[in-house]
């Protein structure tokens, strides 16, 4: 067996923010400390700062009066947002600046009195965060379908936007025929699919080349790691999630299978090279990293934090 491992791989910069930022405010301000939402779809990595101290709550009323509760790197409503200000509670905030961004083109355009369209998954806390930044109705659409089938105020007022994570191909597609049906509409010059989730999709389709079978490290909830195996899907290869190296099942290749490794945006290096190393002792000698790119996007702390040395 051979392994091609794409080098852009696991965490991103909004990831490594959150998670930092649960670690310093653990140091700063000893545990407990509360985490409204997992942190960042991991489930390694949630399980870790559970250990460490971390309480996660889905909802902001599970807070204890006197807390520090952090939101996770998907980002808060407005109305969550309001609640926790009327509470005695120490906010951090760890959404990535990435889904800021796209909270601050919904609020102004609402502003500007465009109606909204927001092209994501319903139910995921980036899309409820996002579509909760104004009091007005945003109207979510998953698929060309929803975008056939939508009825809207007034086509010449439109703004749309897009979760970070969702598949580029899929989304140039359904933008195109928001596009086409509202040729009013202004939005981001392409959408709002992050550098992470690219360079992901990209990593995939160069593996795709050369591998019969890849596998995404990742957990079933990370939309960016579901969005890599569907891609390789798409692209005709068998593709397979997994959370970590004990779900590798040796039926998923044969003895001259050519492998393709990769990690959604969410997961821990240690777990691809737990699956690499179970790779290696059911046969694979040969590990070669593809691409060339680098990333070098960092995410300021928030200030209070920035000071804090690590213990580890
Ligand atoms: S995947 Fe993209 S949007 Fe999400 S945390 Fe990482 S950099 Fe930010």
């Amino acid at each position: 067996m051979k392994i091609y491992i794409a080098k852009l791989r696991g965490f991103c910069a909004g990831v490594d923010r959150a998670i930092e930022i649960v670690k310093r405010a653990l140091q700063q301000h000893g545990r407990p400390i509360y985490v409204r939402h997992e942190v960042v779809h991991n489930r390694f990595v949630v399980e870790k700062l559970k250990e460490e101290g971390a309480i996660f709550v889905e909802e902001i009323e599970d807070v204890p009066s006197g807390s520090v509760v952090i939101f996770s790197a998907h980002g808060v409503s407005q109305a969550i947002r309001d609640k926790a200000k009327n509470m005695k509670i120490k906010i951090y905030d760890a959404t990535c600046p990435l889904v800021t961004k796209v909270h601050r083109e919904v609020q102004n355009n609402y502003k500007n009195g465009r109606e909204l369209i927001m092209i994501g998954h319903k139910g995921h806390p980036e899309v409820e965060g996002t579509t909760g930044q104004i009091d007005g109705r945003v109207h979510l659409v998953e698929s060309e379908g929803d975008v056939k089938n939508l009825v809207v105020s007034n086509p010449d007022k439109l703004a749309f936007v897009t979760q970070t994570t969702l598949s580029v191909d899929d989304t140039a597609s359904i933008v195109k025929v928001l596009k086409e049906k509202f040729p009013k509409i202004v939005g981001p010059k392409k959408d709002d699919i992050c550098y992470a989730t690219q360079n992901r999709q990209d990593g995939v389709r160069e593996l795709a080349k050369f591998c019969d079978v890849i596998l995404v490290v990742g957990s079933p909830n990370s939309s960016n790691s579901n969005r890599l195996r569907e891609v390789a899907s798409k692209l005709g290869v068998d593709a397979y999630m997994l959370d970590n190296p004990v779900q590798l099942d040796e039926g998923w290749f044969s003895d001259d299978s050519v492998i393709g490794v990769t990690a959604g945006a969410s997961a821990p290096e240690v777990l691809v090279q737990q699956v690499l190393d179970r790779l290696k002792k059911m046969g694979s000698a040969d590990i070669e990293e593809i691409g060339t790119s680098t990333e070098d996007v960092v995410f300021r702390l928030p200030r209070d934090l920035q000071e804090i040395s690590m213990q580890n």
